[in-house]
């Protein structure tokens, strides 16, 4: 599982910083790209990737603002010609089926993949046996979300040989006690899974937040996450301005950081009033209050171990 900026600043496409989008690579886990939030000339950044558009299956949209839709139709479109054939579904606060379908009929679109788009309400928005995705509201003057993914717990590794120690042959019986199934055998003793499965492996959390001020869901949202993504628009001292803007400082990024007992922190959504030099004081000052943070660039990966 990593994750991969494609877009890192705020508001509109800067030299250094395009608009906004964050890939999570499933790639082990499902074969899959999520995208979230699709920014002006996110399909440029994506060439540059080792990204595959057909592999994309979810796009979530935090919010309606131009710097995190701007790229969707484009990418949408592209990607018919780019080999997709397989269900994109595109998760988004009300009105995003709207710009989609008038995007698409307008410019006489027609895409060879099927397409489904669901307006997202707080609450669990997608779940199955691996993920789970809950949104609730953020504070940005518009409807904004913020995305929890939670990955399920997975049962710990066999002990083939204790099993066979235990006189059970491999086949069938192995794959029910690896489902964690307990199986009775033909001599009417009963294999509980627990006894013959290696500690099963915590499932990750990451959450991904839209536009916000400081605000009590952001830190539900990324409660004991393994990756929190906040945006920090401004930096500290400028907590008027951000809370003006409905934006967040670097400040309050790491509060929510260490109040939610995540593992790690990384900033984006940065201003363009800030250059390079003024980058690593952004990260120093939110250090201060949580020290696993790092700013994001674009093109910049992190991975999410196992835990
Ligand atoms: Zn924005
Ligand atoms: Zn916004």
């Amino acid at each position: 599982m990593d994750l991969f900026f494609l877009g890192t600043g705020a508001g509109m496409p800067a030299k250094l910083r395009n608009v906004t989008s964050i890939a999570l690579k499933l790639l082990e886990e499902r074969g899959a790209v999520w995208l979230f939030d699709v920014g002006e000339a996110t399909q440029h950044q994506i060439l540059h990737t080792a990204i595959k558009p057909r592999r994309i299956e979810k796009i979530f949209i935090t919010h309606l603002h131009g710097d995190h839709i701007y790229g969707l139709p484009g990418l949408l479109s592209s990607r018919s010609f780019q080999g997709g054939e397989t269900e994109v579904t595109v998760y988004g606060p009300k009105g995003i089926k709207e710009y989609i379908q008038v995007s698409l009929s307008l410019s006489q679109t027609y895409l060879k993949y099927p397409l489904s788009v669901i307006e997202i309400s707080e609450g669990i928005i997608f779940e199955d046996e691996q993920f789970t995705v809950e949104a609730r509201r953020l504070d940005h003057g518009i409807p904004s979300y913020g995305y929890r993914i939670v990955e399920r717990d997975r049962p710990g590794t066999l002990l083939a040989d204790k099993l066979k120690a235990a006189g059970v042959q491999p086949g069938p019986i192995f794959r029910k006690i690896k489902n964690g199934e307990s199986v009775t055998l033909e001599d009417g003793r009963v294999i509980e899974p627990d006894k013959f499965l290696g500690p099963s492996q915590k499932g990750r959390i990451v959450t991904i937040l839209g536009d916000t001020r400081y605000c009590e869901n952001s830190r539900w949202l990324a409660q004991d996450a393994d990756f929190l993504v906040h945006e920090a628009t401004f930096a500290k001292g400028e907590e008027q301005l951000a809370f003006d803007y409905f934006h967040s400082t670097t400040r309050q990024a790491a509060e929510i950081a260490n109040q939610a007992d995540c593992k790690r922190l990384c900033l984006t959504h940065i201003s363009s009033r800030y250059d390079r030099q003024a980058w690593l004081e952004l990260v120093d000052e939110a250090r201060e209050v949580f020290p696993e943070t790092d700013i994001a660039e674009d093109f910049k990966e992190f991975n999410i171990p196992s835990k």
